[in-house]
């Protein structure tokens, strides 16, 4: 593509956005430094994990159907769902509980990523939150002099080397 092909694709994708909602649309969905970009931006992750932790639970209920007898408690898929749920929260009810060895090393698996998957998107969420009721940090005040970008919303000089911003 020519460079006045790509201003010509930018000028009529900017035209598009013209009328209100959709720049707000835009804002929300790809910038990240407002309130509502940065709510759907946890929205989504949450959104995503959600999803994940579903499948996990479905597939490994499922498996454990197969693997161990009804005998040994998973009677049907629903049950067996159940149990990988008390397992991968980490509640362990224990009414419940595998007697295959390849039942058993399923479930240790499980175990070790229910700390995981609760673990980590807790952490992500958590560091998005603090750095959206941050003290007024905004990355788009660079410093030219030393590139030091983590000033105040109000400040006019440089806090490390002085710098006019
Ligand atoms: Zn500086």
């Amino acid at each position: 593509m020519s460079t006045a092909q790509r201003e010509m694709v930018k000028q009529s994708v900017e035209q598009k956005r013209e009328s209100n909602w959709q720049n707000v649309l835009y804002d929300v969905i790809f910038k990240a430094d407002t309130v509502a970009g940065k709510s759907f931006d946890i929205t989504v992750i949450v959104i995503i994990v959600l999803s994940v932790i579903t499948v996990i639970i479905n597939t490994v209920g499922s498996i454990m159907y197969i693997v161990e007898s009804p005998d040994n408690g998973f009677t049907n898929i629903p049950q067996s769902i159940y149990w990988a749920v008390v397992t991968l929260t980490t509640v362990g009810y224990g009414d419940l509980a595998p007697e295959t060895n390849i039942g058993k090393a399923i479930a240790m698996v499980i175990m070790v990523m229910g700390y995981g998957i609760l673990a980590v998107p807790t952490g992500i969420v958590t560091a998005e939150i603090t750095k959206a009721m941050g003290h007024n940090k905004v990355t788009s005040n660079v410093c030219e002099g030393c590139g030091y970008r983590w000033h105040d919303d109000d400040a006019h000089y440089c806090k490390h080397c002085g710098n006019t911003l």
